[in-house]
């Protein structure tokens, strides 16, 4: 993976760092919250949610994660990790029909060594690429542009999710 240049995450390295220290979940947070362009949740089923990052590597960058707070998929039982699947290629699917990328980065951080922002609910990221997407990417890099980006991405997304599902 060629790496992205992404420098408005410095903002969510903060970020994670105070609500660490505070002991406050963001997707737990957002579970709460429910659907939402506020929240950036997408969808919620029985065991697990679709959100939006909202520092993301690359525009469209969803986090699937398991209702269950729990730092790894050695945690979950099988009907979580089902719909955790099942969701990733939901989302992988409405990524392509949304925003027509030309490949996906899908992966997962266990443990803070292994570059988990948030170690304490595991979360599965699907990143979509374009190519030449690392030359793109840094003409939105402002901080401002980015957060805007997002919940825009949101609509787009949240409007042809029922296709997909
Ligand atoms: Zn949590």
């Amino acid at each position: 993976m060629k790496t992205l240049w992404a420098p408005w995450r410095m903002k969510y390295i903060k970020y994670s760092q105070i609500t660490r220290e505070k002991g406050i979940c963001f997707i737990c947070e957002s579970l709460k919250k429910g659907v939402s362009k506020e929240s950036l949740v997408l969808y919620i089923g029985e065991n697990a949610l679709i959100m939006l990052n909202l520092y993301p590597y690359n525009n469209g960058h969803l986090l699937i994660a398991p209702k269950s707070h729990v730092p790894s998929l050695t945690d979950l039982k099988d009907e979580e990790l089902c719909e955790l699947m099942k969701l990733t290629v939901k989302g992988i699917r409405l990524l392509k029909l949304v925003m027509k990328p030309h490949g996906f980065n899908v992966g997962i951080n266990i443990g803070k060594v292994a570059g988990a922002g948030l170690e304490d609910h595991v979360h599965i990221h699907v990143v979509p690429r374009w190519e030449g997407d690392t030359n793109f990417m840094p003409i939105v890099s402002d901080t401002k542009v980015i957060p805007e980006a997002v919940y825009d991405t949101y609509e787009k997304l949240k409007a042809r999710l029922n296709e997909v599902m």
